[in-house]
């Protein structure tokens, strides 16, 4: 040992919480399409998520987080980069990829001596092009990206994952990217009729197709002949969807234990977004600034951190600082988060916000109030998240200062991030999706 070292040592003894060891890997795992209020542990009646629940009890709990963005692009990368999603609009031929010159969480873990693995089921989170990203763009910073698991349930990804949980002499990151929630909604046999009744006589909700819906709402076609029973047969087949994924849940967090990982890592549960089902006129994702398109679970197990609930404001942009600052690594990149460990170990925060983009429309957040902005049309609302948590009213005549906070904090946070083009490259960029039939 050094002799700088030697002397460092008693500071780096007191600044570890509870003489707990430094973690040394991470376990990311990423649930595409999962709303918040699906899971028990955020409040919901139905039986999906015993594991997850039973995880969220040993971990710090946020209870009021947000995504940057109702799509997993840009809201991925945004999660990845701790970089509002403004930065990837406008690319070279509407890339969605992340560009060089963003470094990405793998990207400066390799460079920090991590074996950097990626399992990604999503289509669009690829290292290599796929009909809904031709120019992929994910897999800077991986040494292995397992693509074989594309639009496939859990067990497989769980089953890439396994050739990885072994202990090396590097740390490991490992990036779980799931698919389940993601429509269509088509769990598998032993999780059917767990909370869907009957047989519907329309085909494509028995299939648990939401696109028939998608195609009158956006593309002139006649209304399917939906009824609330359909819409009701689609969201258990959701529901059950989850509830396979729990159970997959449980056997990863096993296999994690078994191979000695859990102990030192920090296992992150997160998600890009939610889901829609009409309560604002909207289906699937991709259109809205509302909770049920951006309100997503955020569990942190921190090796050495109580399991408690925070309930102040974080966003999918804080992930990656906070990591760093429990591995204890000093990034020179630009991040729009920030670390949210002073929350986590002393309640201490500065009052920050959550902000939100989906093609034209924006949106600020303190936790309490939303105040979401289309500039395209001009329309803005602002919504007492407290009192009216669906976002059935807009206050804003009555809670003018909320506004005038909001509004201000919205505008600045626009003119930093994009400046004069950004609705337009916004615009481009959900043409872009629509497309190549990602959206309709
Ligand atoms: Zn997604």
């Amino acid at each position: 040992m050094s002799r700088k070292a030697f002397l460092l040592l008693p500071f780096a003894l007191l600044s570890c919480h509870r003489d707990a060891p430094r973690p040394r890997n991470v376990i990311f795992i990423l649930v595409d399409t999962l709303r918040a209020d699906r899971l028990g542990t955020y409040g919901y009646r139905r039986d999906t998520s015993p594991n997850v629940d039973a995880f969220a009890r040993e971990a710090v709990r946020f209870e009021n987080a947000r995504s940057q963005s109702s799509c997993t692009f840009p809201s991925a990368n945004s999660l990845l980069t701790s970089r509002g999603p403004a930065a990837f609009l406008g690319q070279p031929d509407q890339a969605m990829g992340i560009p060089p010159g963003i470094p990405s969480l793998a990207e400066i873990l390799r460079r920090h001596g991590f074996r950097t693995v990626a399992v990604s089921a999503s289509a669009v989170v690829r290292k290599t092009p796929s009909r809904f990203n031709p120019s992929a763009g994910f897999g800077r910073g991986f040494e292995e990206f397992e693509e074989d698991c594309v639009w496939k349930s859990a067990d497989c990804v769980n089953r890439e994952a396994a050739a990885h949980l072994k202990r090396g002499k590097r740390p490991l990151f490992l990036y779980l990217h799931y698919i389940d929630p993601h429509g269509p909604y088509r769990p598998p046999p032993a999780w059917r009729h767990k909370f869907a009744r009957g047989r519907p006589e329309k085909e494509w909700v028995r299939r648990g197709d939401p696109n028939p819906i998608g195609n009158w709402l956006y593309k002139g076609q006649p209304n399917p002949g939906l009824t609330p029973a359909d819409l009701r047969y689609l969201k258990d087949l959701y529901d059950e969807e989850i509830a396979y994924f729990d159970a997959r849940f449980a056997e990863l967090l096993a296999a994690l234990r078994g191979s000695g990982l859990l102990d030192d890592s920090i296992v992150v549960f997160a998600a890009d977004h939610g889901e829609e089902f009409l309560e604002h006129g909207h289906i699937k994702h991709c259109r809205t600034l509302f909770d049920s398109s951006i309100r997503v679970p955020l569990l942190l197990k921190i090796p050495g951190a109580d399991a408690r609930t925070v309930s102040r404001p974080v966003q999918n942009l804080d992930i990656v600082p906070t990591l760093l600052d429990y591995l204890g690594i000093q990034a020179a990149a630009p991040f729009e988060g920030r670390s949210l460990r002073p929350l986590i170990e002393r309640d201490a925060s500065a009052n920050e916000l959550q902000y939100g983009l989906q093609d034209s429309l924006r949106s600020a957040s303190d936790g309490r109030f939303k105040l979401i902005q289309d500039l395209v049309s001009g329309a803005v609302s602002l919504f007492d998240l407290a009192a009216d948590p669906g976002e059935t009213k807009d206050v804003l005549r009555r809670e003018r200062r909320a506004y005038a906070r909001l509004r201000g904090s919205l505008t600045a946070w626009i003119a930093r991030d994009e400046g004069e083009s950004g609705v337009r490259k916004a615009q481009e960029a959900e043409e872009k999706l629509r497309s190549l039939g990602y959206i309709e």
